[in-house]
């Protein structure tokens, strides 16, 4: 969907794109899109859900924001872009970024078990966050 010329780039977005890409920017959390939504809310009052929505879909094609999805889980957007694996609470849900060197014969290895060439391997780590785990 490249039809709007002048949003090709981050500083041609339009209001309601930036907005949601501020909502994603100043939170380390991994937001749904629900939240989202409402952080872009109290930023812009009359946005829509769907324009959220459509937001988050534009700027995930540009490259510009992060979409993970854990399981059957909600989809989650992530501002952070380069290479990462994620922690995650089994009690209460937060997620963390980690940055855990992946073994060089790992993805091979992968890549042999599947018979998939490769791309990219992730790891999710579940367990219980400090806060949890007291
Ligand atoms: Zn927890
Ligand atoms: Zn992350």
């Amino acid at each position: 969907m490249k039809h709007e010329i002048d949003d090709m780039n981050e500083r041609g977005l339009t209001k309601q794109r930036r907005a949601v890409l501020e909502v994603i920017r100043g939170s380390h959390k991994h937001m749904t899109a629900n939240d989202v939504f409402e952080g872009a809310r109290a930023a812009l009052p009359g946005i829509s859900f769907a324009t959220v929505y459509n937001s988050l879909r534009y700027l995930k094609n540009e490259g510009l924001i992060g979409e993970i999805q854990f399981g059957m889980d909600a989809n989650r957007y992530d501002r952070k872009l380069s290479r990462h694996d994620h922690a995650i609470c089994n009690k209460c849900g937060e997620i963390v970024d980690l940055e855990l060197p992946i073994p060089a014969g790992l993805v091979k290895k992968a890549a042999e078990l599947s018979r998939f060439e490769a791309g990219s391997v992730e790891l999710t780590l579940r367990g219980l966050c400090p806060a949890c785990s007291k």
